[in-house]
């Protein structure tokens, strides 16, 4: 009885603090933690005198006036190496102004917080409870949409923007947003299965879905953070949605088996078992508590009232009885509500035969997009997407509820300028080709067969040269008993100049079938016996050492 009178007065108590606040907020008397770029001037809101900070804030408005983007705001504060302030709270630097890196998330702050224009806001934010996937309380902080702020003050102070300003930087913000799912409508619902649950596996941050193409109507998973915020040229990761959610898809059927279902049911009954024996240690020392009270109270009732110093002493020593037992009972209902874990004989039957329909259930057309992330989240955690090690393949480590962790490889479909690529008869055509002809030669020979390249045009020079060089397909090789020019330069220890007057002043017979092609040397055994002694006699050659091989 006395707990439950404790709790209405303390409602009481917070409804009345409550008013007074709102009674403050109104008359714009109300305070709270100033952005950067304002301080308090005698309980007035007045600009931060520090010629440096109110530059930074300043030269946020100028460049976003200027270059109509966050992005755009970071990367120069990026490139001219600027700083920007961040007051912090708690700690040793307590109101302390620290200088650091301007983030985006930061310029998004600046941007839409009215303060800037000397407008005083309240209600802003407001605190709302949710009830979480597994059943907890959450507090939330929500952004409310401006005609639901609950106090709007303008002029109130001077500001760095007028309202006028404010407005246009949100109106661009919202414009800029355009591509995100921001607008993800319903007919994009069911695209991206697993928006919320990806990981980026280089910054380990989450993976926001983008949509692209023509109509913007082909969705990715895309970490864009580091990209974002200036510190890298490229997104960390842009992957095809479709691949990815039919490969966790295809997991996910495969996964949920009664078998594996019924593993499931058992692990949660001995950790029923485990928060059970916690409960249980948990109602001792509350009746404990209770006795305490019990104990402290009995004593207050029988002293003496007018020994009034024991008295108060007594009653003291009965209230603090009673603040324990009070702390108890909520942090015990408390854990209770995090580890609601009882099943009955009746839900565990019935969580088996879902997992028997799982796989009907996940494909049946009747099932919705939203029910579908609604059962992935259900049995994962998360996932995170590792690129490599290979090009187009990912790596996928699925989290699932309950700690079990397992990868799954994925092989992405080339991209368009790999699919037109030739296939392998054709290179290999091109192969036997090219032991014999040069690459004019090849070209005459498709086009007269009425081939056409992957893309539809008539065959060049600089693509077969492509092909042979992807390929390593060499040129023609020289007819059967005939000496490349470095073959002999190096049989007789020469220069290849050397050769060159050789086959000049027909010391040797070459041949060539046209102008610019290799030459073919053909070496008799009178050939081989001139040039040696040529080599032997010469004057000019320094290391006339004759090499025979
Ligand atoms: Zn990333």
């Amino acid at each position: 009885m006395k707990g439950t009178f404790a709790q209405a007065e303390l409602h009481i108590i917070r409804a009345r603090l409550h008013g007074g606040k709102l009674n403050k907020a109104h008359k714009g008397e109300l305070h709270f933690a100033l952005p950067v770029g304002f301080v308090f001037d005698d309980d007035k809101i007045a600009l931060d005198p520090d010629q440096e900070v109110q530059g930074a804030v300043r030269t946020v408005f100028e460049l976003f006036e200027r270059e109509s983007s966050a992005y755009a705001v970071v990367r120069r504060f990026q490139e001219l190496g600027l700083r920007f302030p961040r007051r912090s709270y708690g700690g040793a630097w307590d109101g302390k102004l620290l200088w650091g890196r301007l983030t985006h998330s930061r310029v998004l702050g600046i941007l839409a917080n009215p303060s800037y224009a000397g407008t005083y806001v309240f209600g802003r934010y407001q605190a709302c409870k949710q009830i979480g996937p597994t059943g907890e309380i959450r507090t939330q902080s929500r952004l409310m949409p401006q005609h639901e702020w609950r106090v709007v003050i303008p002029g109130h102070h001077s500001g760095y923007i007028t309202w006028d300003q404010f407005l246009t930087n949100r109106q661009r913000l919202a414009g800029n947003r355009t591509n995100c799912e921001v607008l993800a409508g319903p007919a994009r619902e069911g695209l991206c299965l697993l928006q919320g649950l990806l990981l980026c596996g280089i910054c380990g941050r989450r993976l926001g879905v983008r949509y692209t193409g023509n109509g913007g109507i082909y969705p990715i998973y895309q970490c864009n953070w580091r990209h974002r915020e200036a510190l890298s040229r490229q997104a960390c990761m842009n992957v095809p949605s479709k691949p990815l959610d039919d490969a966790i898809a295809e997991r996910l059927v495969t996964a949920v088996t009664p078998l594996t279902i019924e593993l499931a049911l058992e692990a949660l009954t001995s950790l029923e078992e485990r928060d059970k024996a916690i409960a249980a240690q948990w109602r001792r020392r509350i009746e404990r508590a209770r006795y305490d009270v019990d104990l402290a109270e009995r004593r207050y009732e029988a002293v003496d009232p007018a020994n009034r110093l024991i008295a108060s002493t007594l009653e003291k020593r009965w209230n603090d009885a009673m603040q324990r037992l009070l702390e108890l009972e909520a942090e015990l209902a408390n854990f209770e509500r995090q580890t609601l874990r009882t099943i009955t004989a009746e839900q565990k039957r019935q969580i088996l035969q879902l997992a028997r329909d799982f796989p009907r259930l996940w494909t049946a057309s009747t099932t919705a997009a939203r029910d579908r992330k609604r059962m992935l989240r259900l049995l994962i955690q998360d996932i995170t997407v590792v690129k490599g090690p290979e090009p187009k393949r990912l790596r996928l480590h699925i989290r699932w509820q309950g700690g079990t962790t397992e990868t799954v490889e994925l092989h992405l479909a080339p991209n368009r300028a790999e699919a037109v690529r030739y296939h392998d008869a054709f290179v290999a055509r091109i192969r036997a080709l090219a032991v014999i002809h040069d690459d004019d030669e090849i070209i005459a020979l498709l086009n007269r067969d009425g081939l056409t390249s992957s893309t539809g045009k008539p065959f060049t020079v600089s693509m077969i040269r492509w092909i042979r060089h992807k390929h390593r397909i060499p040129g023609p090789s020289l007819p059967a008993g005939t000496f490349s020019v470095s073959q002999v330069r190096k049989r007789y220890g020469v220069s290849m100049w050397v050769v060159y007057y050789w086959i000049d002043r027909g010391l040797i017979t070459a041949q060539r079938r046209k102008p610019g092609l290799p030459y073919a040397i053909m070496l008799t055994d009178a050939a081989d016996h001139r040039l040696r002694n040529w080599v032997a006699s010469s004057p000019r050659l320094t290391s006339p050492s004759p090499n025979s091989n």
